[in-house]
């Protein structure tokens, strides 16, 4: 995947202040403040920042936490992820593998069959919904 390398300044430009912050900045929206948190829409949740495919509402699921859940990504290399030591907790970050965007955590304790929760913000994601997507 080629990747896209953009300074602060030039995302600055192109994000909201809500989306530079969690994408760029590794921010974490409020909990059930997200736009996506309770949409059952079908479709297909692209990187706000790149339009990289990242999520589908095919591996969406309610996991209470107040953030939109997936118990998988599109594909294996439509996101990175890497071990973030905090003070008191050891998480793994996800990131959009093309633009390097910062999207939130995944953690161990998923539905079947992946038993995955990616725990992502919706303000780093855009969602298309499927009769968009075909037309
Ligand atoms: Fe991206």
């Amino acid at each position: 995947m080629k990747k896209i390398n953009k300074t602060d300044e030039e995302w600055a430009k192109e994000l909201s202040s809500e989306q530079f912050s969690v994408l760029r900045k590794k921010g974490t929206e409020a909990p059930f403040t997200g736009k996506y948190c309770h949409n059952e829409n079908t479709g297909k949740y692209l990187c706000a920042a790149c339009g990289n495919e990242l999520f589908s509402s095919d591996s969406k699921f309610d996991s209470g936490s107040g953030w939109p859940s997936f118990w998988k990504s599109v594909l294996n290399e439509s996101v990175e992820e890497k071990e973030d030591r905090g003070l008191l907790m050891r998480r793994t970050e996800v990131t959009c593998s093309r633009c390097g965007g910062h999207l939130g955590h995944v953690f161990k304790d998923g539905p079947k069959p992946t038993g995955l929760r990616y725990c992502i913000n919706s303000a780093a994601l855009k969602f298309v919904e499927e009769k968009d997507v075909s037309e």
